[in-house]
This record gives C-alpha cells, sequence and structure tokens, in this order.
C-alpha cells in the first residue's frame, strides 16, 4: 500500500457510522490497484449532523467522490449541487461523484438489484413485479425498477412507519413515471398478496425478515404462491440462501436470486461512475476465497 501512496493519489472514502466493519475500502482498493488507478479509499465516522462539514472537506480535498452510508444518506442528498433522477425522487443518495468541483449525487442500490438481475438473465422492462418492504432498499429498487421500465409495482409493508413511506413513493412515481402502475397495499390483506403474487412475473423480498439471527423468518407462509416461471428475489444476502429462496426452490422456481449479487453491483455502479471502468468484480472474489474474507 506505502508504494502505492504518492503526491498524486486521489482520495475517495465512505461515510457515515459506524463504518468500521465497512468491506468498501478493501473492495475499492484491491479494484484501484488492479486498474493500476492512482486512488484510494478510506472509511472515516460522520454523524449526520457533520455532514455539510464533511462536503465542505470533499471539496477543500478535491476527492474524487465518496459513497455514503446510514445514517447520512438522506442528509448529504440535501447538500451535493446535483442529483440523478433516482436520487432525487428518493432523496436520498449513497455515491456521489466531484465531476470538477459539483458534487453529483446517484442511489446505487437499485441499479445495483437490478444489474442483479440481469446477470441472471432477467430484464425488469415490461414486467409485473411485487415488492414486499418499503425501507432504504425496497424504495431504491421501487424506484429504480419504474424508471427502468417495469409495467407495474405493487409494495406490501406490514403496517409499520414504512407504509407511510410506500404511499409517498407510489405518489411521486405516479407524477415521475406515470406509465408505471404502482399500488400499495398492507401485508395484513394476504388474499390481495396472493392475487397479486399470481399476476407477477417478479416477486422480491426487500425487508430484513429472513435476515441473521432470525433465518427462520419468511413472509411468504404459503408457498403455493411460487411457480416454476416467478422469478422469486432476496435483497438480504446474510444468509445467502434465505428460508424464502429455499422454499421457492423446493416449490420449482427456476429463478431465485440472492442479496449477494446486488450488493457486489451497487459497489460496481458507484466504481463505473467514479473511474468509468468495470469493476473488477470476479478477480475481488477469487481474491477474497483465496484471503479467506
Ligand atoms: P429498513 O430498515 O430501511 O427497512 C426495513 C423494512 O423491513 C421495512 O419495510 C419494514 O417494514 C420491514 N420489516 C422489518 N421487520 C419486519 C417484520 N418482522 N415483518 C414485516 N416487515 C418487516 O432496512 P433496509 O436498509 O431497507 O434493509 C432491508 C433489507 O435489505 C435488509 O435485509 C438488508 O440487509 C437488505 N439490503 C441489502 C442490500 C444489498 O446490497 N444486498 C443493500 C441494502 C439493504
Amino acid at each position: 500500500m506505502e508504494q502505492r501512496i504518492k503526491g498524486s493519489t486521489g482520495l475517495l472514502a465512505l461515510i457515515g457510522s459506524p463504518v468500521g466493519h465497512s468491506g468498501s475500502p478493501a473492495m475499492y482498493n484491491f479494484s484501484f490497484r488492479y486498474h493500476n488507478l492512482d486512488y484510494a479509499y478510506m472509511a472515516f465516522d460522520i454523524k449526520e449532523d457533520q455532514v455539510p462539514q464533511a462536503l465542505d472537506a470533499i471539496r477543500l480535498f478535491k476527492m474524487r467522490g465518496f459513497n455514503v452510508t446510514m445514517p447520512c444518506k438522506n442528509a448529504v442528498a440535501k447538500y451535493v449541487d446535483e442529483l440523478s433522477p433516482a436520487a432525487r425522487i428518493i432523496g436520498a443518495c449513497n455515491t456521489v461523484v466531484n465531476e470538477d468541483g459539483k458534487l453529483i449525487g446517484h442511489m446505487t442500490d437499485g441499479s445495483g438489484f437490478v444489474r442483479n438481475l440481469r446477470e441472471h438473465g432477467v430484464e425488469v422492462k415490461d414486467q409485473r413485479i411485487v415488492v414486499l418492504g418499503a425501507g432504504g432498499a425496497a424504495t431504491a429498487i421501487q424506484v429504480e425498477c419504474a424508471l427502468e421500465g417495469a409495467k407495474s409495482i405493487s409494495i406490501f409493508n406490514g403496517n409499520d412507519p414504512f407504509l407511510e413511506r410506500a404511499k409517498g413513493t407510489a405518489e411521486k412515481l405516479k407524477q415521475e413515471v406515470p406509465e408505471c402502475e404502482v399500488k400499495v397495499t398492507c401485508f395484513d390483506d394476504q388474499d390481495a398478496l396472493k392475487a397479486d403474487i399470481a399476476n407477477a412475473d417478479i416477486l422480491i423480498n426487500a425487508t430484513s425478515v429472513g435476515m441473521k439471527p432470525n433465518e427462520d423468518g419468511t413472509l411468504i407462509t404459503d408457498t403455493s404462491v411460487f411457480r416454476p416461471d416467478l422469478v422469486v428475489a432476496d435483497t438480504v444476502y446474510n444468509p445467502l440462501e434465505t428460508r424464502m429462496m429455499r422454499e421457492a426452490k423446493e416449490a420449482g422456481c427456476e429463478k431465485v436470486i440472492g442479496g449477494e449479487g446486488m450488493l457486489l453491483w451497487q459497489g460496481a455502479v458507484a466504481y463505473k461512475l467514479y473511474t468509468g471502468l468495470d469493476m473488477p468484480t470476479d478477480e475481488y472474489q477469487a481474491y477474497k476465497k483465496e484471503q479467506g474474507l
């Protein structure tokens, strides 16, 4: 590393809190080294109220860009100079690129998810999609799928504060992407869930249900909704295969896609925005395996 850092080295970073556990520095620094790019990537613990100061520093240090994690995603969107269409609709960003002093905010969670589906041979254009959840990941996916031409998006959420957020997303999409039909239903209406899945091409779990340490959780308790041509995707990546995914496979679903690829691709989409290059994802996966990471 010390041989790579020079007087000319440009800086990128992750900001948010906590960031100590993040895999981003290892992934980006591996990729910069692989492409022989004169950049280095660090992680800085930044609280929400420190975002304006952090952005001043980023401008001052002429950093190439930065990733944003909780709890700073909404605050950063307020202080950057420009937002991508998805980031503007969502009101949050997780990737910011410094284009000659202008900070441009993007949201790559949704585009990473869509890219992961594409890698598995699934396009969202003209598809009918059921999304379980209305939190950060779910909203990013709903907005990106609408922007990418999904025919309809049916959002299901429990009776918690996220249900209101889902209604807000549906309103915004009605204005911004009127050709995509969006509706919101409470999970309590299990008949509606069953009917919408029967009409859907893709079912996505974008809630934290099924995530460690509650691996036994699933929102699809009636597994008769699974059919071979229904694409089933999860955002959860720990465990790599959730109960919902396992049961979908057992029921004969031919395309069952986990959340690990979304994680990888949202980073790769950001990398492309920073460098214009394709992240060496296969090489990084091989390196991780080799190092036991
Ligand atoms: P969030 O807190 O913003 O949203 C949580 C969502 O889960 C809400 O819709 C909430 O209603 C729902 N939920 C939580 N507990 C529930 C329960 N018991 N029953 C029904 N619904 C419940 O969280 P988030 O950041 O959107 O993360 C959601 C999931 O997406 C997590 O599992 C996270 O690991 C995953 N995620 C994956 C990636 C990736 O790259 N693969 C990226 C971001 C998030």
